[in-house]
């Protein structure tokens, strides 16, 4: 089997209702998605933050057999291309070789430690609203309403903000839903102590990227003066970028990304240095369905860590927000019901897409 095409596409949804982090608000979602054409019949699909450059596909996927995902990878890599757009390449190459094989990508990689997954509901951004604290508490109120045991809120936004949003949602979801907080990397040292130390009295499940997401030594800084867990390097690209972040003990939990540090090829690696270091690996999602169904898979083949009788859940983020490239690219879209949701069964991704949406928002 060789590789004939490789097409681009850059997807734009805009927000009808922007958002913030505590880095920016969010008018428009952008993705970058490749189809991969082989002679055989068999497209792949993947995505990445970015896509990768045309020079670079012709000189390292073209031609290829889809199998050489290493290869490709490495190639890719060598002549400078991001981590995050090999990312696009690499997962459209695994949703080949599961479709060649007529295999789920999680049995590709070894197999499914679990079919159904439990999904935290990403939400609880900050928003224009004339009472920001009533919106979070009925916005929190809905995921529990929806069957959510655990949510993550924003946070990052100032002392103020933070100490009175955290303790209302709190108080409205009550003790048994496990919550967890992200800054985006809003703070310094000194802030994300101070903040952390009482936003930490509301019983977080994480407290995630309080600082810039190189500062390895404020990590550390911060990981010994919180009494909770610290999690991060959603951004981080490639095994490199990891390597400190773990081997340092700087997180808790890393977050690694498939569609940002380099698909599934490069994100079997990152787990393995993680769970060789006793890391946890939490892995992060906010993108389309390519991004949902690719997260899923990498989730079915994460072992529990540490094996337990009663483990700490292995966690899907399930991303909350308008995005009609998640809930509309794949035919049959990925729900969650009763925060619970299936890992893909049909060969490769285990999505097809939608030509029409992608069309749409191109
Ligand atoms: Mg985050």
């Amino acid at each position: 089997m060789k590789i004939i095409d490789v097409k681009t596409y850059t997807a734009v949804y805009p927000v009808e209702d922007p958002f913030a982090n505590a880095m920016r608000t969010t008018p428009e979602r952008a993705f970058g998605i490749v189809e991969v054409v082989t002679d055989a019949g068999i497209t792949g699909w993947g995505e990445g933050a970015i896509v990768p450059a045309r020079r670079a596909l012709e000189s390292q996927v073209i031609g290829r057999n889809p199998f050489d995902c290493e290869l490709i990878w490495e190639g890719l890599h060598r002549q400078g291309t991001d981590p995050a757009a090999i990312s696009a390449v690499d997962i459209a190459l695994w949703d080949i070789m599961g479709k060649a094989l007529k295999q789920p990508i999680h049995q590709l990689l070894g197999g499914a430690f679990r079919t159904r997954v439990q999904a935290y509901a990403t939400g609880l951004f900050r928003r224009e609203r004339a009472d920001r604290t009533a919106a979070l508490v009925e916005e929190a109120r809905g995921y529990v309403d929806a069957g959510f045991k655990v949510m993550k809120m924003k946070v990052g936004f100032g002392p103020a903000y933070d100490i009175t949003n955290v303790a209302a949602v709190r108080r409205a979801i009550g003790d048994d839903i496990l919550l967890a907080v992200d800054a985006n990397c809003g703070y310094d040292r000194g802030s994300a102590i101070a903040v952390g130390q009482e936003i930490g009295k509301q019983k977080l499940l994480w407290f995630e990227e309080p600082i810039s997401a190189d500062d390895v030594e404020g990590y550390i800084e911060i990981r010994r003066a919180l009494n909770m867990r610290i999690a991060g390097a959603e951004q981080q690209r490639g095994r490199w970028a990891f390597r400190r972040m773990i081997q340092e003990r700087a997180l808790d939990i890393i977050q690694p990304d498939v569609c940002v540090c380099g698909g599934f090829t490069e994100f079997r690696k990152i787990a393995a240095m993680a769970s060789a270091n006793h890391v946890r690996v939490i892995p992060h999602m906010f993108g389309t369905s390519i991004r949902l169904a690719a997260t899923l898979h990498v989730l079915a083949a994460l072992p529990d860590s540490p094996r337990a009788l009663e483990p700490f859940p292995t966690l899907l983020e399930y991303d909350m927000s308008e995005n009609a490239l998640r809930t509309e690219l794949a035919r049959e879209p990925i729900r969650h019901h009763d925060g619970i949701v299936t890992v893909p069964q049909a060969p490769g991704l285990g999505i097809e897409i939608d030509r029409d949406v992608l069309r749409r928002y191109c």
